[in-house]
């Protein structure tokens, strides 16, 4: 018998963006207009340079390409791979205004990989002489602010709470969108760099801080990312319903393959981590998915191309709708009820403006709730920076340096931007190195 075939699966793997052929990147990189004043470079927040590598890559110079990549983002290859360039370095892009606007994440990707392929020499290894500073989290702010500072001679160790470096790119991203190899290529140049990374080691207390102090660190670098997921009161006393962390997590690292084989699921949200949960239920084999947002479907803040590929999983939007209650048997959800809303005041998506439309009420059956509807830091932070300011849900407030209201204490990524992309944690770390470099040249 012909084995049925996987459309599911098809989809997915067309979705991860494909590295280009060497005669792909050559023919991409001539319709390069090789502008004076590289709009694309300054269109993105890292300063990957992008004016520069796609140069290189019509030149023939794909190693010089591969080296300006590295030497400008440690994360260059995950960025190649996940970067929303539709709003960043390709909206710059001068040729837009006459055709397509060049590939440029896809360029980036040839140029990582042949960097890797080739072997590029490591980076130069830090001499460790220029005083000793403390990262906390390695995630992809503490991943760049490290590479930027080992650069200039710091002896650099990073705190990270988990067993493994990369944040929410490990631990979250999907693998139908970023390769795994991405990422630990990015990490092993960074550990080339001579950086050290001591792995379970939460920083989560006064002592822990102080104990950095004592053991000679001059500064501290706070990248801690978001680590605690919002949750709606209905949902906190059941087993069967989890914040997006915790079911991403379990996605990609369960100990058995999540098995989600005809049970419905609602993801609650419509941002482009909701998407990311819905198809990735999908790919466990769900059979209905339920994507619940307030915002209607044209209003919803994912992505276009995210939300085309919700469209082509299947999954089900329940777009303008507001969840007003559980059907449980014991603690477990059976079902959840819910109504179509519209907006008060048009224009703002927030709960306190949605009004409830009568008789659009409905129930959905549903086996696991998953919610996705934000993040805050973890409240560690106010634990170990006692009297550090923060603002709004938690974030910590910094000035145009990085740096927050104590002294020796500087702060960069989710953290302190309240949740935005892996470039711009890149470059939040690379400015706040510059800074504590200033800071600590003042100092002596
Ligand atoms: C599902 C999902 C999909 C996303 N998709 C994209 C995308 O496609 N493109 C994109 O650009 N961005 C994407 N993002 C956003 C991006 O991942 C984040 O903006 C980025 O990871 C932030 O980096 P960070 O270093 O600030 O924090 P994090 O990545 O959160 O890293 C923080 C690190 O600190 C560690 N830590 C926390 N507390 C402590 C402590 N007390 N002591 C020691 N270590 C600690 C954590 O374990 C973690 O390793 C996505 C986010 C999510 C959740
Ligand atoms: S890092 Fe991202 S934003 Fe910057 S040039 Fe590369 S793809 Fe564009």
């Amino acid at each position: 018998m012909k084995k049925p075939i996987d459309t599911q699966n098809i989809i997915l793997h067309k979705c991860m963006r494909e590295t280009l052929t060497l005669e792909a990147a050559i023919k991409e990189s001539n319709r390069c207009l090789l502008c004076h004043d590289a709009p694309c470079s300054a269109g993105c927040p890292a300063g990957t340079d992008p004016g520069k590598f796609i140069r290189q890559i019509k030149f023939y110079n794909y190693k010089g390409a591969a080296r300006t990549i590295r030497s400008n983002n440690i994360l260059g290859s995950v960025c190649a791979h996940i970067c929303p360039v539709e709003k960043l370095c390709e909206k710059a892009c001068s040729i837009k205004a006459l055709e397509d606007p060049i590939n440029i994440n896809g360029l980036q990707r040839f140029a990582t990989e042949y960097g890797k392929i080739h072997k590029l020499e490591p980076l130069k290894r830090s001499k460790k002489n220029n005083g000793k500073i403390a990262i906390i989290g390695c995630g992809p702010a503490g991943m760049s602010c490290a590479s930027q500072l080992a650069k200039m001679d710091y002896d650099v160790c990073i705190f990270e709470r988990e067993p493994s470096a990369g944040g929410v790119i490990k631990w979250n991203i999907p693998e139908f969108r970023l390769p795994e190899d991405a990422l630990n290529y990015d990490i092993e140049n960074l550990a080339n760099q001579g950086v050290e990374i001591k792995f379970n080691s939460a920083i989560d207390s006064k002592e822990s801080l102080n104990k950095l102090k004592s053991e000679g660190f001059e500064a501290v670098f706070i990248s801690s990312g978001l680590s605690e997921a919002f949750m709606l009161d209905m949902f906190k006393t059941y087993t069967n319903a989890l914040d997006y962390i915790t079911f991403l997590r379990q996605v990609k690292f369960g100990k058995d393959k999540l098995n989600l084989k005809d049970k419905n699921i609602a993801v609650i949200g419509g941002g482009s981590v909701a998407i990311d949960s819905a198809v990735s239920a999908k790919s466990c084999g769900a059979n209905r998915v339920y994507l619940i947002s307030l915002e209607h479907l044209a209003e919803l803040p994912a992505d276009e191309e995210e939300i085309k590929l919700a469209q082509l999983m299947k999954i089900i939007f329940k777009s303008g709708s507001q969840v007003t209650g559980v059907i449980q048997d014991g603690n477990i959800i059976t079902g959840i009820k819910g109504i179509e809303i519209d907006w008060v005041q048009e224009g703002k998506f927030t709960p306190d403006n949605a009004r409830q439309v009568s008789g659009t009420e409905f129930s959905l059956n549903v086996d696991l709730v998953v919610q996705a509807i934000g993040t805050k830091p973890g409240k560690e932070v106010g634990n170990f920076a006692e009297g550090i300011k923060t603002k709004g849900k938690g974030v910590i407030m910094v000035n145009d340096t990085f740096e927050t209201n104590i002294p020796w204490i500087f702060a960069g990524g989710d953290v302190v931007n309240g949740g935005a992309t892996v470039v711009q944690a890149v470059a939040e770390g690379k400015k706040a190195a510059e800074s504590m470099d200033k800071y600590l040249k003042n100092r002596r």
